[in-house]
């Protein structure tokens, strides 16, 4: 796994994403090794089975959008284009879109999602968010978590939503949608962290990045899907 700028993109605790997955792959034997991308480092696109950006500040964000568009824009869409997972939350998820406007500034962003972010005078976008995902076809599941972001997320053409919000705000309070997907790319506002409050996701995410069809075994999930019903139960789903 390659954590991109985890020491500016970590509000909310975000980093407690990577120890789930780690967690995750030791429990059933899964080799797991976390490597670190920073400003000024090079980004080895076949590093990794998972790459992962997490939420920011509008200060720090400026710092790692300038960087990301400089110097891992075209390792990650080397990434995207063998199938490899990308993982974004909120600030990450923002900057994987065209581009981020802050008032009269326009930040890059690594254009792997067709999505543009204008951070809006209006109220920031806060609370306990529910959404409904359809990642295997067939199969309807919920993400539970929390959100808080000024900027208001309008998906491009050809950009489809992670989800449909059930409870909560999601890309722009407006349209119904949340984050947003193509492939193994995948962005969403969701904290929590996202992962520990949807443990069943980290799962597809790890069975995803491994390109295995079959479930992972079983692991005595009950405080996992404690946290899951608690996060459903703050939401009002
Ligand atoms: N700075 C961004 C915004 O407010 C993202 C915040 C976050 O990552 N929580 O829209």
């Amino acid at each position: 796994m390659c954590a991109l700028y985890p020491e500016l993109m970590n509000i909310y605790a975000d980093r407690g994403n990577l120890l789930l997955l780690e967690r995750r792959c030791r429990w059933r034997s899964i080799g797991f090794s976390l490597h670190q991308s920073g400003l000024g480092d090079e980004l080895d696109p076949d590093g990794a089975d998972i790459y992962y950006i997490g939420g920011g500040q509008d200060r720090d964000q400026r710092l790692c959008a300038l960087d990301l568009a400089e110097s891992k824009r075209d390792a990650l869409h080397a990434v995207a284009a063998r199938g490899g997972v990308i993982l974004a939350v909120c600030g990450g998820y923002q900057l994987l879109g065209r581009s981020y406007q802050l008032g009269t500034e326009t930040l890059p962003g690594a254009a792997l999602l067709d999505l543009n972010t204008v951070r809006a005078d209006g109220p920031r976008l806060i609370g306990n968010v529910a959404i409904e995902v359809e990642l295997d076809p067939g199969e309807r599941r919920v993400l539970a978590g929390f959100e808080n972001h000024g900027g208001r997320t309008q998906l491009g053409p050809s950009a489809r939503p992670l989800g449909h919000v059930l409870r909560g705000h999601g890309n722009n309070g407006r349209d119904g949608g949340e984050g947003a997907r193509e492939g193994s790319v995948i962005g969403t506002y969701m904290h929590g962290p996202l992962l520990p409050k949807n443990a069943w996701f980290a799962d597809w995410l790890i069975r995803r990045a491994l390109g295995l069809d079959q479930p992972l075994p079983a692991l005595d999930d009950e405080l996992e899907r404690g946290a899951h019903a608690d996060a459903r139960r703050a939401a009002g789903v």
